[in-house]
């Protein structure tokens, strides 16, 4: 089953301790998008200027990614550049302009309108909203968010988490959005919020899954060389919903999500080892299949034998 992917789509300037590069391809709906075609075919909806590289578009045409929803209109594409520090695990955002995303009004081709996945990348929630409002009873929906609507958009965003099944954020955005310390208790409360289910990313140190019976505690798979995380959650984003909509036919349960999780921490850990797209770009499913595996066996805590 296809999924339908929103967000920015973007030019990012990033610097690294090792390394650094401009204008390249990023966007929380580029990674999410190229992250989810691995398995299933990706719809994406989105805006670009008439600045945006044919090779992006390419890039994305080899994935298979439908473009019919991206808007390609006069001006400059958006961009965000950003710095990070020696830990790789803190960074600054030196900048963001938004151009083109700043009149964005998402209008879906009525081919994508019945897409039964939904993944709301990170954009604003008056976007997210804006996209939903426009579908037809899709079967799973997921958000992804960020600080930054916490801090602006509050109202929206909340409005938004009574519509989805799904969210996604970060540890600090979780206690951010909750007032809570306990990251066991953000959790439970974004719950009340509306989303039947709640992603809580713990960056290295993995994730926790929220559901109204179970809870799931997922590792980070672990990497000796992380050279660049940006786009490490929407990569996270896109391969567990991407998973999902592959392999789910009927209702999602839990047991679904905990492996959808664990494909996503999958193809975020593969994102995280090169600077940029770049191992992205050159990944196979044997690859995704091979870390799968070897992620599964370090995981179990009661070996046989
Ligand atoms: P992450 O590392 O998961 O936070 O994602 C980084 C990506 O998010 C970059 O490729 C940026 O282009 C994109 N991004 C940064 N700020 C924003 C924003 N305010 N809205 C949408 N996307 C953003």
């Amino acid at each position: 089953m296809s999924i339908l992917v929103t967000g920015s789509i973007a030019l990012d300037s990033v610097k690294t301790p090792l390394a650094s590069g401009e204008d390249l391809l990023g966007g929380s709906a580029s990674y999410a998008a190229l992250a989810a075609s691995f398995f299933t075919p990706v719809k994406l909806v989105g805006i670009v200027g008439d600045d945006f590289p044919k090779a992006n578009i390419d890039l994305f045409r080899s994935r298979g990614i439908d473009l019919e929803g991206l808007q390609i209109v006069p001006g400059k594409t958006f961009r965000w550049s950003g710095e990070y520090h020696w830990d790789l695990n803190t960074r600054d955002t030196l900048s963001v302009d938004l151009n083109v995303f700043a009149d964005f009004q998402p209008k879906l081709p009525l081919s994508y309108t019945d897409t039964p996945f939904v993944l709301l990348a990170n954009i604003a929630p008056s976007l997210q909203i804006h996209v939903l409002d426009q579908m037809e009873r899709p079967r799973f929906v997921i958000a992804d968010t960020m600080d930054l609507w916490i801090h602006t958009a509050k109202a929206e965003l909340l409005q938004l988490l009574t519509r989805v099944d799904m969210l996604i954020l970060n540890d600090s955005e979780a206690r951010e959005l909750t007032g809570e310390t306990s990251l066991i208790k953000a959790g439970n409360r974004i719950r009340s919020m509306g989303p039947q289910y709640v992603v809580v990313k713990k960056g290295e140190h993995g994730s926790l899954l929220f559901g109204p019976h179970h809870f799931f505690s997922c590792g980070a798979y672990p990497l000796e060389d992380i050279h660049d995380p940006t786009g490490a959650g929407d990569t996270f984003a896109g391969g567990l919903t991407g998973w999902l909509a592959a392999h789910v036919g009927g209702d999602v349960t839990f047991a679904d999500l905990r492996k959808a999780v664990v494909y996503g921490s999958v193809l975020a850990s593969y994102n995280v080892e090169s600077f940029s797209m770049d191992r992205l770009q050159r990944l196979s499913m044997e690859d995704i299949e091979a870390r799968y595996t070897l992620f599964k066996a370090m995981s179990e805590f009661e070996v046989l034998g």
